[in-house]
């Protein structure tokens, strides 16, 4: 059985870690420069959101790669990094993790649409996806996580990719809003579409991250559970963010929502972190709660 199933099973409910954006950028990340690009420049900083991730008990961590495919960095100019950015990424997780965690590599959206909408060919873009995977494992994952995804085609194509070049689990995880009309991905894509179709496609697990609290969240898991027998995860927001006096502020705090993880977790969620503006108080929080939980 491989490692993630068997930690399940013993824990019943996974916790994974928080917020990488907000946590960087604590320790001096400035605005607008690439996080990718401290993995090279600052693999101190990286190192100690891992830490501090896996200090608090999450027994999954994520990588500093959410923006590591050659698409994303050929637009600052890194295009000549991918292998490098990707495997450190994951080394250096790996470093905060030790023994305590394991490490789920994160790999973001291109930025680009694909053909017919846009201009990327399915094949360019599975060779972009499959460069970082593999380096990725290079690195020492022991998975890989494709999040905040909104098109379907694109989600389908990194989870191939990752397939194709590496021998980890992989998880999917989509974007959804709530509009007037229920929950979609900006391209459209419903959440019983998305875990439907991602189960078809091969997906270890799937889920949902960003773009909704923890309220959201907790419908956003029934609605994926009705689709799939898939593991679940999810990464709620602390809330949606408001901008206050120039600054983004987020307002779910941890006790908040650690008070609702039972309720997520009826819902369908098997693996709980937490997206933007979540903190390893937050993941603390989480791990009290669950061990609470299943006693
Ligand atoms: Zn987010």
């Amino acid at each position: 059985m491989s490692l993630w199933k068997s930690w399940l099973e013993k824990k019943k409910v996974l916790i994974a870690d928080g917020g990488w954006g907000t946590e960087l950028q604590k320790r001096g990340l400035p605005p607008g420069e690439p996080p990718e690009a401290w993995n090279i420049s600052h693999p101190e900083e990286v190192g100690a959101v891992a830490l501090s991730y896996a200090e608090e008990g999450a027994e999954i961590i994520l990588t500093n790669t959410f923006g590591g495919s050659p698409f994303k960095l050929a637009k600052v100019h890194l295009e000549g990094k991918v292998a490098e950015i990707n495997r450190r990424g994951a080394e250096i997780s790996k470093r905060g993790a030790g023994d305590r965690a394991l490490v789920f590599a994160s790999m973001g959206p291109s930025g680009e649409f694909m053909a017919p909408l846009g201009t990327v060919s399915e094949e360019d873009m599975m060779k972009g996806f499959v460069e970082q995977a593999s380096a990725l494992a290079e690195g020492g994952a022991d998975g890989i996580v494709v999040e905040t995804m909104m098109d379907l085609a694109e989600a389908k194509a990194a989870l191939l990719a990752a397939r194709q070049s590496t021998s980890l689990p992989v998880a999917v995880t989509m974007t959804f809003n709530k509009g007037p009309k229920g929950f979609a991905t900006m391209m459209g894509i419903r959440p019983e579409q998305a875990a439907a179709e991602l189960e078809k496609s091969g997906a270890d697990i799937v889920g949902a991250n960003c773009g909704a609290g923890i309220d959201q969240m907790i419908d956003l898991m029934k609605r994926m559970r009705s689709a799939t027998v898939l593991p679940l995860w999810c990464k709620p927001n602390a809330g949606l963010p408001e901008l206050i006096d120039g600054k983004t502020v987020y307002r779910e705090s941890p006790e908040m929502m650690a008070s609702k993880l039972k309720a997520l977790v009826q819902a369908g969620a098997n693996i709980v972190g937490g997206c933007c503006g979540t903190t390893p108080v937050h993941i603390r929080a989480f791990v009290r709660e669950r061990n609470i939980l299943t006693g």
